[in-house]
């Protein structure tokens, strides 16, 4: 189905609890393992159709932020989400319990199992008022964010595009940009601060509800995290701290050589070249059908997977002022239809797109006859290994997108991809400190982000921006206020997605199909047992980022 022939209905709150409330009732009522997990299929069937029309919803307000029809439906979506959350929860609260749990552990998994355990501990019907107040702070940062409207270049750009002038090979022009951008964050400081600060005391309000200390606790159990813990993340982090820094810094040293400056500053920031960052030859239209080619020529899965998207117009991703910034993949089960939306922009982030999404969307696609409804929810650090190892699998495409400066853009991706690293520990150690004070000032949490970049990023200089210089980074950072702790997903993927680096120039078929293998593995085993499936070590484990770190100088 194309996706804009795809129907929709609003979803209606008081049938679809309703309906689950029956179910309910009748998994109570029945007297085996089979019966149940037969009222279970009854359930897949209704989950999906609500996931869809929401996802569908979200999509069409997204790929046009001033159509009112869908920003309506999104505001209703978030209002209602928390209550069917709520509902579903309870309905997941009777199989949990159930008598039969052996029989449906074996059909569903012990991960799915384990997640609703997660699930009953971090949501309550006292919690309810506050996650729906939660929601709505998201969507004011969202939409302040979206609607930013910067006057540059005779233009009024929004934030997504101002993105090519701030890595432009011309530093002057960057450094406009940046003041364009700045004065933006600065006229919304103030809004911006009282966001966070309300958001944070909502999260931390929750937690106490619910009987945790605080919301660290209770954001990694929302972000589902089933085998690992505050531990591993912290012991990390300090891996990172001791043996990823000096690799950063080394990479930092010739990059500011290569671009010819006594000291780097934050306008040089993602930039790795004097001639400017390696952009795509084609046009949008081209790189989308330079992509297919790609696919085709990488394997038949791949080629397939990459037909489906086009035929039925599960791309979104050219850019246009009225779309919401940045990019993302979602997946809409009523008709196994991954979709991507961007906003390509003539620079490298299009590759990215083609790589990136695409990986995310590959592995939806590949596992959408699965009729097992739980395997899909894949927790972030390993949907994002899907993601960051296509981008290394592809990469020796780079030259059909890049023309002669294939290699640059191979260089570019790697040393980005290691530099990624660092900001990402900080990002979470940010929010770590945050929720553990959470009566820290907005002034506190500006410092203190200053002080995490002296540790993770010391080469940058960020002494003449009067926003940068006061902390007003992380304000950027749209994970921080919407997705808490979710960054060191993306940090523990890229550990992974670097390991497969390594694999690949061994042996790039054998990597594939480890690759494959991983895909089909998702939700069904827990990270540490499906990483032993693979070729891929545990990030946190002793002697892992040491070992990766120095495979990789050697490619550097
Ligand atoms: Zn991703």
């Amino acid at each position: 189905m194309k996706f804009s022939k795809m129907p929709y209905n609003r979803v209606d709150k008081d049938k679809v609890i309703a309906d689950i409330e029956e179910l309910k009732n009748r998994i109570l009522l029945a007297t085996s393992g089979e019966e149940q997990f037969e009222i279970h299929q009854n359930f897949y069937k209704i989950y999906d159709e609500m996931q869809s029309d929401i996802t569908i919803a979200s999509i069409r307000h997204t790929i046009d932020v001033t159509d009112e029809f869908y920003s309506k439906e999104e505001e209703y979506n978030d209002e209602i989400g928390p209550l069917l959350d709520h509902a579903v929860a309870e309905y997941y609260e009777v199989l949990y319990h159930s008598k039969y749990r052996e029989y449906l552990e074996e059909k569903i998994g012990r991960v799915a199992f384990k997640n609703i355990e997660l699930k009953l501990k971090s949501i309550n019907e006292e919690v309810l008022p506050l996650m729906q107040k939660e929601n709505a702070l998201s969507y004011d940062y969202s939409k302040l964010i979206a609607t930013a409207k910067i006057e540059f270049d005779g233009q009024e750009l929004n934030l997504s595009l101002m993105q090519p002038y701030m890595v432009n090979s011309d530093r002057d022009t960057r450094a406009k940009a940046y003041l364009a951008v700045n004065k933006f964050f600065e006229s919304k400081a103030e809004e911006l601060d009282e966001i966070y600060d309300q958001m944070v005391k909502n999260r931390d309000e929750q937690a106490k509800k619910l009987g945790f200390s605080g919301y660290t606790e209770l954001g990694y159990l929302r972000m589902q995290r089933n085998s690992y813990g505050r531990a591993e993340i912290e012991r990390l982090r300090e891996f990172v701290k001791t043996y990823w820094v000096p690799l950063t810094a080394e990479i930092h040293e010739s990059r500011r050589k290569r671009l010819g400056v006594d000291k780097l500053g934050y306008i040089d920031n993602g930039v790795y070249f004097l001639n400017g960052d390696p952009s795509p030859t084609g046009s949008p239209e081209e790189i989308l059908e330079t992509g297919a080619k790609m696919y085709d020529d990488l394997s038949e899965v791949t080629g397939n997977f990459y037909r489906f998207m086009q035929e039925n117009e599960l791309f979104d991703v050219f850019g246009r002022k009225t779309k919401r910034a940045g990019g993302y993949m979602t997946y809409i089960p009523r008709y196994k239809a991954p979709f991507i939306f961007a906003n390509f922009n003539a620079t490298s982030h299009d590759m990215d797109v083609i790589t990136h999404e695409c990986g995310h969307a590959f592995q939806g696609w590949y596992v959408s006859k699965d009729p097992i409804i739980e395997h899909n929810d894949i927790t972030m650090e390993t949907a994002e290994i899907h993601s960051m190892a296509m981008e290394f699998f592809t990469e020796r495409y780079a030259d059909w997108f890049f023309g002669e400066r294939g290699d640059d853009y191979r260089r570019q991706h790697l040393e980005d991809s290691i530099c990624f690293i660092p900001y990402g520990c900080m990002v979470d150690e940010f929010q770590h400190i945050v929720y553990d004070n959470p009566s820290m000032s907005p002034e506190d949490r500006k410092k203190l982000w200053m002080d995490l970049e002296k540790q993770y990023r010391p080469h940058i200089n960020y002494e003449d921006d009067s926003f940068f210089s006061k902390g007003g980074f992380w304000q950027k950072q749209q994970h921080i206020y919407t997705m808490p702790f979710y960054y060191i997903d993306y940090v523990l993927a890229q550990f992974c997605a670097l390991q497969y680096f390594i694999a690949l120039k061994e042996d790039y078929k054998k990597a594939f199909e480890d690759y494959l293998n991983l895909c089909g593995l998702s939700a069904k085993e827990f990270y540490p047992d499906m990483l032993s499936k693979t070729l891929l070590k545990l990030p946190y484990s002793e002697g892992v980022i040491e070992n990766l770190s120095n495979k990789l100088r050697e490619f550097l």
